[in-house]
């Protein structure tokens, strides 16, 4: 088909990249190996490895992990090379400071391109942690035999496991964002929906991940969806504070207690905005410089829209992480 059409529009397609290559499971490896595909009147050469989009992809997905994390490496020492044509120490040398901060900008993000869709496991992590490490004691001057997380310590720069768990979840954290028909959101409902836990799927991957930094699988949908709790209305300050329904009883008493203070001192609460009201609950000091208020009643108020926060808080805790 491709070749049809690439005859019809009249160009050629790039030999050299038009190639096969048999991803196989475990299982499966025999019954794969020996298709072959035609394209026109060629066969296409089956491959072991190729690369697309600067991602390496070769026959099995364990395989093409630990290709795609030897290939970072070399190419974050490439760069280590490129950057220090003098070397770490040489006389016009940097400081220390000026080093690592190359290291985060130049460095780092070569040596993580792209692990955020491969999550490498347990193996390949310590090759990329032995590469960082190695690297910042050489930079830090400091003998190997150091304890590791003095690097950590001292540089402000995260382990490489941390780092990659960081930006996996911000893009998920970014697809959560896209408007509701977007593709990858659909994908990832469907995925989250429909893969069990025991997927290799990136998604079920995440869902561990979330679980482990979280501790519940709420937090997960909540994420999508970011709706409260109560399951009613969206999660913002004004539902937390006023409204949710799920939080009534704690916030009644002690709101009750904030309107009659108020009331004594001439501010009719519950006749204020609903912006109004939560200028009020969250920080007086405005209110207090407008309407000349006494300091002993500021002190007072203040009080009470302290405790009714620190209960809200402590109620909408337990929820979280009581289901
Ligand atoms: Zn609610």
């Amino acid at each position: 088909m491709a070749y049809d059409y690439e005859y019809m529009e009249g160009y050629e397609l790039q030999p050299t990249k038009s190639v096969v290559l048999n991803i196989s499971h475990k299982q499966r490896k025999q019954e794969f190996n020996n298709q072959t595909f035609k394209m026109g009147p060629n066969d296409m050469p089956s491959i072991e490895k190729v690369t697309h989009l600067g991602i390496i992809r070769i026959t099995s997905l364990k395989g093409n992990m630990i290709a795609y994390v030897e290939e970072n490496i070399k190419k974050a020492r490439r760069s280590v090379y490129i950057l220090l044509v003098g070397g770490f120490h040489d006389h016009n040398g940097r400081d220390v400071e000026t080093m690592v901060y190359l290291y985060k900008i130049y460095i780092s993000p070569v040596l993580l391109y792209g692990l955020e869709l491969i999550l490498p496991t347990t193996s390949s992590l310590t090759l990329l942690e032995n590469f960082q490490k190695k690297l910042l004691k050489q930079i830090l001057s400091l003998p190997t035999c150091v304890a590791d997380i003095t690097v950590n310590i001292l540089t402000g720069i995260l382990p490489i496991e941390a780092q990659v768990h960081i930006r996996a979840l911000s893009l998920l954290n970014n697809i959560c964002n896209q408007p509701d028909d977007s593709v990858e959101k659909s994908l990832t409902k469907r995925q989250l929906l429909i893969k069990n836990d025991g997927s290799s799927s990136w998604f079920i991957a995440i869902k561990h991940m979330l679980r482990k930094a979280k501790g519940s699988e709420c937090t997960k949908m909540r994420l999508i969806r970011n709706v409260c709790q109560c399951a009613k209305e969206e999660e913002n300050i004004e539902h937390f504070i006023l409204k949710c329904e799920s939080l009534r009883i704690v916030r009644n008493a002690i709101l009750h207690e904030i309107t009659t203070t108020l009331n004594a001192m001439g501010i009719q609460f519950d006749e204020l905005s609903t912006n109004e009201k939560l200028q009020h609950i969250l920080d007086l000091t405005p209110v207090a410089k407008a309407k000349k208020l006494f300091p002993v009643n500021v002190v007072q108020i203040e009080r009470l829209t302290r405790r009714l926060l620190y209960q809200l808080h402590i109620a909408r805790y337990k929820m979280v992480c009581g289901q």
